[in-house]
């Protein structure tokens, strides 16, 4: 996912549905809920699962996935393969544009202060940013530079150096266990309407990026050797957030070497050269960009459907992943479900009325770019809202990214309509502890950009685990954050929903179309 979701609520009327853990089947609009089926979709995904096998390939074996990586375009040719073996139809890499930019890959990494005392760093290159010249032994400097006027303070004085960016940064202690569930309370409270005005405010990335690409520039001019900052607020205590530090773009300007540094470690660095004492670092970074192929692809399969098989149900995952760990959480977890609801639906040998489509994602970490593009060329363009025929066709669509954590209800995208049914079907999997419903909205992901043309898209609340604390985009995104029973029961549940919707007689509501809107779905 982009961005952290659980702060992403927009204020909208929120009416959460407890559910009451009895099947009314005196409900208004009475849903045909199969529980024959979701035996079998139980039996298939409780006593016979894949999920965890698929994960590891996805992370262990072919992880991380940075989007047009050798790695990612390895681990989606063993999708691909593995789809085809479970008997999946129309499995493919569907190109969604040839201008996505180069692939990046890091293949060695050592920071290591070597004066006044000897010790290893833990750092991670930031993608997109070439490696140093060879292995290099430099200085270290403090230099903070947040302004033009600092850019001149330190003009001339950081040529081979390798630079400390930012001053030392307070580490908090880890008071609060770093792994949550959302309790009763926490859910019900989903019920409270969100204050106008909460959210974040009063940052301005168009001019923080302006400044950082002064910044570079004047690094480059300056000829250092490599750039530290500590690796963000995300849990620290060992786990380092990295992103990306340059272009996808050949034409863009050059970057510097950048490295993202534990803050302990960077600290004691900064804290060292803040009482004068010089510091000597070793440092060999070695990267390289793949130029060969700059378009990219998402990944599609899908199981026919029978008497109403021009009529899809999708469901989806964002592929790729950052670079330091593996993207386990972030969003092997959400593809391994997601492949694993398909392999259950075929496996179980169900019927359903309806074509049942896989989607897998690319580019979602730089702006859902492999969702939107498919949605734009087979259901509609959110700056027009010119619809294809296969808008008419789409009965619903199901996301998972928000982690390893069990399914707790759905967030509704303020979609009333849909309130009673997924009430109904939901009503099945209290005692795996999916309870609420909400009429909020959730954001950052691939959903986003079915709602943007007036799909009925949807995300799952899911149980944080340590996703917001430790895992979302750091070096600790890996395999052992992964919890199999709750992956196998996010499994069992989408199967369920996906059943239910491809053999329901109408597809599932909507909520009115959006007006036409320049860049959907960012606006969260
Ligand atoms: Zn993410």
């Amino acid at each position: 996912m982009l961005t952290r979701r659980r702060l992403l609520f927009l204020p909208v009327a929120c009416v959460a549905l407890v559910l009451s853990g009895v099947l009314t089947l005196s409900a208004q609009s009475a849903e045909t809920v199969d529980l024959g089926a979701i035996q079998r979709i139980k039996e298939e995904g409780f006593d016979r699962s894949k999920v965890m096998d698929t994960t590891w390939w996805l992370t262990d074996m072919y992880g991380p996935r940075l989007t047009n990586s050798p790695q990612m375009r390895a681990a989606a040719d063993w999708a691909v393969k593995t789809l085809n073996e479970w008997g999946l139809a129309n499995v493919k890499q569907e190109p969604w544009g040839a201008d996505f930019g180069r692939g990046w890959s890091n293949e060695r990494t050592v920071l290591h202060v070597v004066k006044p005392e000897p010790w290893p760093v833990i750092a991670y290159a930031k993608a997109w940013t070439p490696g140093t010249s060879g292995p290099v032994t430099a200085d270290a400097v403090l230099a903070v530079m947040t302004t033009d006027v600092d850019l001149d303070k330190f003009k001339g004085k950081l040529k081979g150096k390798v630079v400390l960016l930012q001053a030392p940064r307070e580490v908090k202690l880890l008071w609060d266990a770093p792994a949550t569930r959302f309790s009763a309370q926490q859910l019900d409270d989903m019920m409270a309407q969100p204050m106008p005005g909460a959210g974040r405010g009063g940052f301005n990335p168009g001019a923080q990026r302006a400044f950082q690409a002064k910044r570079n520039a004047f690094l480059l001019a300056e000829g250092v050797a490599a750039v530290l900052e500590p690796g963000s607020g995300m849990g620290d205590s060992g786990s380092v957030l990295v992103a990306a530090g340059g272009s996808r773009d050949a034409k863009d300007p050059p970057v510097p070497s950048q490295l993202a540094v534990s803050t302990e470690h960077y600290n004691r660095i900064a804290r060292l050269l803040e009482h004068n004492v010089p510091v000597t670092l070793d440092v060999d970074v070695r990267s390289s960009f793949q130029d060969k192929d700059l378009g990219m692809f998402n990944i599609v399969a899908e199981i026919p459907g029978s008497d109403k098989a021009d009529e899809i149900v999708m469901i989806g995952a964002h592929f790729d992943s950052w670079q330091s760990g593996t993207g386990a959480t972030d969003n092997a977890a959400g593809s391994a479900v997601m492949m694993e609801v398909m392999r259950i639906l075929k496996q179980s040998g169900l019927r359903m009325r309806r074509t049942v489509r896989l989607g897998l994602w690319t580019g979602e970490e730089q702006g859902l770019l492999g969702s939107r593009a498919y949605v734009k060329s087979h259901f509609g363009d959110p700056e027009t809202m010119q619809t294809k025929p296969e808008h008419a066709k789409l009965a619903g669509y199901f996301n998972m990214d928000n982690g390893t954590g069990a399914y707790r209800g759905v967030y509704l995208q303020g979609n009333e309509a849909v309130a009673p049914i997924f009430k109904q079907w939901a009503a099945a999997f209290t005692n795996l502890g999916m309870t609420h419903l909400t009429i909020r909205n959730t954001g950052g992901t691939d959903h986003l950009s079915y709602n943007a043309v007036g799909l009925a898209g949807f995300q799952f609340i899911q149980d944080d685990m340590q996703y917001g604390t430790r895992t979302h985009h750091t070096n600790m995104d890996v395999y052992d954050q992964i919890v199999a029973a709750d992956m196998m029961k996010n499994a069992v549940i989408t199967a369920a929903f996906v059943y239910q919707t491809a053999n329901r007689e109408q597809q599932l509501p909507r909520k009115a179309m959006p007006k036409p809107a320049p860049r959907p779905g960012t606006a969260q």
